[in-house]
């Protein structure tokens, strides 16, 4: 028995909604795309979804907290928590350059994490001192 699928395209801001028919879980026919990447990306899609990431990677160094960041390409679905995991225990060492790889080859997967953003070094603030306190006269 043939089995369907849905899947939006988001190659084009049309965001066509393409049937995907399978046969023993392979897509065989596509109907709803407006164009010839459609069944590409529905394919794709079915057969081994990937998303990009877009994050922020925390920074050392800078009064800046975090730095923007995405992954080079799209990463395989499956992964994506994984990817998290290792982001959240990065630490980026300021000055950052937009462009600047911040992890290559995450777990493997071949794609690397890049800084979208640039991220100055800046001393660590210096501590307020207290006012100078009066001595009780009493
Ligand atoms: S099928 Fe073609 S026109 Fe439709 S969303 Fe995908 S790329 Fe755009």
């Amino acid at each position: 028995m043939d089995e369907f699928r849905t899947v939006t395209c988001t190659v084009c801001p049309m965001g066509c909604s393409i049937r995907v028919r399978l046969e023993d879980g392979l897509p065989v026919a596509f109907e709803g795309h407006q164009c010839k990447r459609g069944p590409v990306y529905a394919r794709d899609e079915v057969l081994d979804p990937r998303r990009m990431l877009t994050t922020t990677v925390r920074v050392c160094g800078s009064a800046t907290r975090l730095v923007p960041a995405r992954t080079s390409a799209v990463v395989p679905r499956d992964r994506l928590m994984d990817v998290m995991a290792l982001v959240r225990g990065l630490c980026a060492v300021a000055p950052v350059e937009a462009g600047q790889v911040l992890c290559a080859d995450l777990l493997g997967t071949g794609v690397d994490l890049v800084a979208t953003g640039s991220v100055p070094a800046s001393p660590p603030a210096t501590p307020v001192s207290a006012p100078d306190r009066k001595e009780d006269s009493r």
